[in-house]
Parts: structure tokens; C-alpha cells; sequence
């Protein structure tokens, strides 16, 4: 399709819809910045749930993520999270997950502590808040309570057997129980999605209480796979749990997850409410950073559109999503072609032991930024004023062996959004915290 492109003018592009897009998309709308957001929303499906801070530093599972903060900014200056005052990360983490729970997908407060939570492999991990849905498997994990694992024939990626054969011989109230999935009875694959769309009808959460009922046996808690609803899943988690008359807690699925699926719809439906520009399942096509304004080009199904901004924000995320591309001569960021911090060579990606403690290089590929989250050229001058990064697309991280992928999304975008506000100019009301 071709003609005249559709044109919204906003003060804010945020580019990308995963965790770190869609946090500085609301980000910005709390502060009153016209935005738009485009990008194509199926990232935010891999998230287990959990937002991690920092879980991990140095190959030492991490109890006080707040004081590991001071440790990784002696230790790795350059790091995203280490760039980014703690209290702003706090401010940050509250306000995230405050405004997840005035959506209807209430999340834990976050503490002073990680908590330790099960995961569908059957261990614990530090994470800092999770959904209200699968916190009591964090206290019934610590107090080894009489609990009862179950799955569903035909569900994959998730094995109530497996999980209790590995958390067993530190919880020994565990056991577990396979059952029918009411209404998907027939033998075929079972998905997580249609499971909990399916518990959102009280007929069907009667019957699966029914069944768990029968099996019970003393269990004081149950843990089941992330199906408890997709829309208001505190209320079907509240109406199972008073008709099983146990403590009832969900533990993540394999992703693509119901986790995430939630905190998609839920963006997609309130953001736009709340006057986001919301272009989805688009990709940004061409970027140009002018001296009056940015300009960014795509095409959705009604043809060519532009989007004219004071300021862009690019949470392209890494080589899953697009944001970063690996070839035989490098690592490229592909929309601007912005100067990656990469290994010299591809030789130095990998260390020869693939199960080196410290990682791979190429893990730490990415943007290198300024404190205000712009990114650099090689020789340290900002590439262009208006230009913001935020997210796992950043240099200096590696967030899936620090356990950090919510930290960095939503603490860079918070601040990312913060020194876009500035650049914007006055009218800005917010008072928090400065970055670094
Ligand atoms: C399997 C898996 C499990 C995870 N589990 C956890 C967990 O337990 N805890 C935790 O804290 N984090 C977890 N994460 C990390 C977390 O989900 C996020 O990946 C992370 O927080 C970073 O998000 P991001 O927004 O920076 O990048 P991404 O999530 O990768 O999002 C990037 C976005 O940019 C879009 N994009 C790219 N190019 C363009 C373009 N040209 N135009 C428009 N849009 C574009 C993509 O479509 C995508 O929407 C997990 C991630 C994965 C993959």
C-alpha cells in the first residue's frame, strides 16, 4: 500500500514493546508526556512473571539486592544498573509495580530482600517482586509446607514430578499430583493460555477444585502452573483458593507464559486509555534524528505512517527481538546503525569453557550510554540529542546470568524517560530522584 503517510505528532517515540518499552511508555504518561509506542508486543510473552533486580553477582546468589547495587558499582562501573542512583531504582521498582497492580495484576511490594521462588525446573530463585498469585509459594517454599504440585495431562512444560523430584530433598511436604483439565479432556496438547482464559468461568474453577479437592490429603498449600486467568487474575486466584480451602499459589510455565500474556493485554488495553499512541506488531522501519524533531517511518496495515517526536527512546532489546544483529563481521544495532561495545573479533565472543563462571564476552555487547541514557559514539560524544536508550539492548550487562532483565528494563527506562523529560524541556513536574 502507498499515498500520503498518516502522521502523529507526539513529544515522546518509544521504540519497543517489551518490559523496557512498555515501562517507559508508562513512565512517560505518568509524567504527562504525549507519547507513542511501537513495537511488536510478543517479548513481553517470554517474561516468567518474576522481576529480578539483581539476583546474582559474581556467581553468588545475591539475599540484599540494594546493597549488591553499591558492590556491582565498584565492581562494574559500566553497568546499567550500576549508572543509576539505588534510591531511583527503588522509586523506579514502586512505581512499576504499583501501577501492574492498578491494572488488575497485582504484584508483591518490593522489599529489602529477594525472595526466593519456585521455578516450572524446580528450584528457587532471588527475584524482587512477584505477581500476588505466586507469592505464598515463596513462604510455602521457606516453611516447607504440606504442598501439593499439580499439572495437567497434555500440559507441556510444566512437570509437577520434576519440580518435586529437585526442591524434595530440602521440602520433604512436597508431593505431587497429575490431573484432567476440566472441558480438555481429549488426550490433545494442553496450552496455558486456554487453561487460564478457561478459569476465568467459575463452572470450570468449581470442577478443577473438585478435582484437587479429592487429592488433597492434608496439603495445606497447592501450587499449580501459571493458568490462574489472564484479566483480573487476583480475583480467580482468590475464587479457587476459597473453593479449595488451601493455599493456593502458581508457579511459572515454560515461556511463552501466561505471566507475560497478562502484562501484554493489560498494557495494550489500559495505555491506550490513558492517551498512548499505540502502534503494535510493527517495526520501526527508518529513524531520522533531526535538528527540530525525530522521525520515525513504518507501515501498518492501513499503509505508511510517521511519527514525529521531540524525543525517542529505543528499547529494541538484544539479538531475539532485533535490536542487535550478529554477522560474520560483528555485532550491528540495526535501525541507526549506532556504534555497538562488542568483543574486537568474533573470537573473543566465547570463552573456550562454555560453563565459565564469568559468562561470555558477547553477552556484554550492546549500547554504551551516557548517564542520561544516551547513547555514545566510540569517541564519547553523544550520538544525537534526542536519542535515549533503555533496556537489555544496553553494553555492560549480562541479564540472564546476573539476573537482572527486570532491573535493567525497568530502572533504565525510568531514567531513560526521566533525562528525555529534561531534554524536552519545562512543564515537567515530577521531583524524583536524578539518575546518577
Ligand atoms: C525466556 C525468557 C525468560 C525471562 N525471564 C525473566 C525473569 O524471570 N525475570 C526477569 O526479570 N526477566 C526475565 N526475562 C527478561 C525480560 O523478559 C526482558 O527480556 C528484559 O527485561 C528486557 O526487556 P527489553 O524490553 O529491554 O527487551 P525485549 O524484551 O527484547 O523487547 C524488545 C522489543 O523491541 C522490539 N523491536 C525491536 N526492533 C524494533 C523496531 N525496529 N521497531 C519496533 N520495535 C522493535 C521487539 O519487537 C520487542 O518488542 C526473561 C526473558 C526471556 C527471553
Amino acid at each position: 500500500m502507498s499515498g500520503e503517510p498518516r502522521r502523529h505528532r507526539v513529544q515522546l517515540a518509544v521504540i519497543g514493546s517489551g518490559l523496557a518499552g512498555c515501562a517507559a511508555a508508562l513512565f512517560a504518561l505518568e509524567r504527562g508526556l504525549t507519547t507513542a509506542q511501537v513495537g511488536h508486543s510478543g517479548a513481553l510473552a517470554y517474561t516468567s512473571g518474576h522481576l529480578d533486580l539483581l539476583g546474582v553477582l559474581d556467581g553468588r546468589v545475591v539475599d540484599d539486592p540494594w546493597s549488591a547495587l553499591g558492590e556491582l558499582q565498584r565492581r562494574q562501573p559500566g553497568h546499567p544498573l550500576a549508572r543509576i542512583a539505588p534510591e531511583t531504582v527503588r522509586h523506579a521498582f514502586h512505581r512499576f509495580t504499583a501501577a501492574l497492580s492498578s491494572l488488575g495484576i497485582g504484584y508483591t511490594t518490593p522489599g529489602d530482600r529477594n525472595l526466593r521462588a519456585p521455578t516450572p525446573a524446580g528450584t528457587v530463585k532471588p527475584t524482587l517482586s512477584l505477581p500476588c498469585t505466586m507469592a505464598a509459594g515463596v513462604t510455602a517454599a521457606r516453611e516447607r509446607s504440606a504442598t501439593l504440585v499439580v499439572d495437567f495431562a497434555g500440559l507441556e512444560g510444566f512437570s509437577a514430578r520434576q519440580l518435586v523430584a529437585n526442591l524434595g530433598p530440602r521440602w520433604p511436604g512436597l508431593r505431587c499430583t497429575r490431573l484432567d483439565f476440566p472441558g480438555m479432556e481429549d488426550g490433545g496438547v494442553l496450552y496455558p493460555e486456554a487453561m487460564a482464559r478457561a478459569l476465568e468461568v467459575p463452572a470450570t474453577r468449581e470442577r478443577l477444585a473438585g478435582r484437587i479437592r479429592a487429592v488433597l490429603e492434608g496439603a495445606s498449600c497447592v501450587g499449580l502452573p501459571a493458568i490462574l486467568g489472564i484479566h483480573r487474575p487476583d480475583r480467580v486466584h482468590r475464587a479457587l483458593q476459597r473453593a479449595l480451602g488451601a493455599t493456593l499459589f502458581e508457579v511459572p510455565t515454560m515461556p511463552p507464559g501466561v505471566a507475560g500474556i497478562r502484562l501484554q493485554e493489560a498494557f495494550e488495553q489500559a495505555l491506550p486509555a490513558r492517551g498512548l499512541t499505540l502502534v503494535s506488531r510493527q517495526k520501526v522501519t527508518r529513524l531520522q534524528l533531526g535538528k527540530e524533531e525525530a522521525t520515525l517511518q513504518l507501515h501498518d496495515s492501513y499503509g505508511p505512517l510517521e511519527i514525529h517526536a521531540g524525543a525517542v527512546l529505543l528499547a529494541t532489546g538484544r539479538f531475539l527481538s532485533g535490536g542487535l544483529v550478529a554477522d560474520r563481521d560483528g555485532i550491528r544495532e540495526p535501525l541507526l546503525d549506532l556504534p555497538v561495545q562488542q568483543p574486537p573479533g568474533r573470537d573473543a565472543w566465547h570463552r573456550d569453557d562454555y560453563l565459565a563462571p564469568e559468562g561470555h564476552p558477547v553477552n556484554g555487547a550492546g549500547i554504551r550510554c551516557d548517564r542520561w541514557l544516551r547513547p555514545l559514539n566510540p569517541d564519547g560524544r553523544v550520538v544525537h540529542p534526542r536519542l535515549f536508550a533503555a533496556g537489555i539492548l544496553l553494553a555492560g550487562q549480562d541479564w540472564v546470568r546476573q539476573r537482572c532483565g527486570a532491573g535493567v528494563a525497568i530502572a533504565t527506562a525510568f531514567a531513560a524517560v526521566q533525562a528525555a523529560a529534561r531534554h524536552l524541556g519545562p512543564g515537567d513536574g515530577d521531583s524524583t530522584p536524578n539518575p546518577g
